[in-house]
């Protein structure tokens, strides 16, 4: 078969390339940035990601290169909830660029093209489209959703793999430190699309006081990056000659912290549906089957957070040990 070319060197990417190597077909990854230059993500791997990680054959140098593990979380809101809540298996924390370069290097190692600054061939098909929340189109022109955004901080003292949640009115922030002592801050927001990411944290510092008592002696060591609005989906659309995998197939909830793990599972889907006789029906089904629930569930979940009166009345309810297990991707690892 010919070389399959891969549209997007993300996790997805990476992981679809991998997938099909593994599998004795050809592939080459076509990322369209030149470098790297930042993403919107709280560098959390669930034990579903990990587990992928696994099959991907890079776990361990994942951990040789820093990876620590994330036993718990600390769960926060602006009307003084605090819970810590142990996971039902440890995930690791790992900075995304670091987890980005050990992936193509591991395509490259058995024997992928990756492809900085490059446009892939037109004509060829079958390809896969691994191209992020936009699938490698402009974002949408509406002003009011919910966007993203992403900072590093130094300086917190915090120890390496501790996350806390900080959820506040139509906002909830992430953080998580890493093995270097720096700690990724990311947040989702409800809002109209017009003030400055800095001016968002301060106001979101203001209404969470979590987060105050987290950041406030601490300082950015990073731009602020921000995207959005985000175009949430629960379903993968099919598009003919393509495979749509991580979030060019659907975007789910950030909260639910398991959008890397669905984009690393483009290996093993891929991997099983290139085996069959007709690969997308095998791959759509397989996708549907392990996530469209989930990302109906993340639906629910982003109109409570919407609801400040449900939601403070809900997360005593939401953040307890018995239902943590009830998210596939904190349960498999
Ligand atoms: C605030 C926030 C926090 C998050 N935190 C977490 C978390 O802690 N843990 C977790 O598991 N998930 C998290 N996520 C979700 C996670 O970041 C995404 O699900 C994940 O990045 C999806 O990976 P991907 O490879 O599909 O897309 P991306 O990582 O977006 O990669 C897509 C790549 O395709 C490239 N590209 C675009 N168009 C083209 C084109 N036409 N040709 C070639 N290349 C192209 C882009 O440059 C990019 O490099 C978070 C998301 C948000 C918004």
């Amino acid at each position: 078969m010919r070389e399959v070319p891969v549209l997007g060197g993300g996790p997805a990417g990476a992981a679809a390339a991998l997938g099909l190597l593994r599998r004795g077909v050809a592939a080459a990854v076509y990322e369209r940035r030149p470098r790297w230059t930042g993403r919107v993500c709280g560098g959390f791997l669930s034990p579903e990601a990990v587990g992928r990680l696994g099959w991907l054959g890079v776990l361990e140098k994942i951990k040789e290169r820093g990876a620590v593990p994330v036993p718990r979380v600390r769960v926060h809101s602006a009307w003084g909830f605090d819970r810590t809540l142990a996971l039902p298996v440890p995930g690791l924390a790992f900075p995304r660029k670091e987890l980005e370069d050990v992936l193509l290097e591991e395509v490259v190692r058995r024997g992928g093209k990756v492809l900085l600054g490059a446009a892939a061939p037109d004509e060829e098909t079958p390809k896969v489209l691994a191209a992020g929340r936009f699938g490698g189109a402009a974002p949408p022109k509406t002003r009011r959703g919910w966007y993203g955004w992403n900072a590093v901080f130094e300086g917190t003292g915090r120890p390496a793999g501790e996350m806390s949640l900080h959820f506040g009115p139509a906002v909830y922030v992430g953080a998580l430190a890493f093995a270097d002592g720096r700690m990724n801050v990311s947040g989702l927001l409800y809002k109209d699309g017009t003030a400055p990411w800095e001016t968002v944290f301060q106001k979101t510092m203001e209404d969470i006081p979590s987060l105050r008592s987290l950041l406030g002696r601490a300082h950015r060591a990073s731009d602020w990056i921000g995207v959005g609005p985000l175009p949430h989906g629960t379903d993968i659309a099919p598009r003919p000659g393509l495979f749509p995998v991580g979030d060019a197939a659907a975007v789910g909830d950030p909260f639910l912290g398991e959008g890397i793990g669905r984009a690393l599972a483009a290996g093993p889907m891929l991997h099983a549906a290139w085996a069959t006789p007709d690969p997308w029906a095998a791959y759509h089904a397989d996708w549907r089957r392990t996530f469209h629930r989930r990302m109906v569930a993340g639906a629910w979940i982003r109109r409570l957070l919407r609801r400040p009166a449900l939601l403070r009345a809900a997360l005593p309810f939401l953040a307890r040990p018995a239902v943590l297990p009830l998210f596939p991707h904190l349960r498999n690892p």
